[in-house]
């Protein structure tokens, strides 16, 4: 029995196509519908979904900077990271992890 039930909730994880394709925040478990309806609830609710530059407290991206102004999108973060202070983003991931 407890087999089965494991069985349908597998497959409940894949889009079949039929508009019920599930997105969990992964702080409350809340589920939408949707990606966008997902991002709006984390900013909404935990306030998160903003990144700021890690690499110049001097930047004006930079979190502590008081005036800093966040990314919203992680990628955009990344090549600002890149592109301004020509720091490889996957050295930055390591000394995180
Ligand atoms: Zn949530
Ligand atoms: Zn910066």
């Amino acid at each position: 029995m407890a087999q089965e039930r494991n069985d349908q909730e597998n497959r409940m994880g894949s889009d079949n196509g039929d508009g019920l394709a599930r997105f969990t925040c992964g702080i409350c478990h809340r589920t939408t519908g949707r990606l966008h309806d997902l991002k709006r609830h984390r900013i909404a609710i935990h306030g998160i979904e903003k990144f700021f530059c890690r690499v110049e407290s001097s930047c004006k991206r930079y979190e502590s900077a008081g005036i800093g102004r966040p990314f919203n999108r992680k990628d955009k973060r990344n090549e600002h990271e890149h592109k301004v202070h020509k720091v490889h983003n996957r050295k930055l991931d390591k000394r995180r992890r």
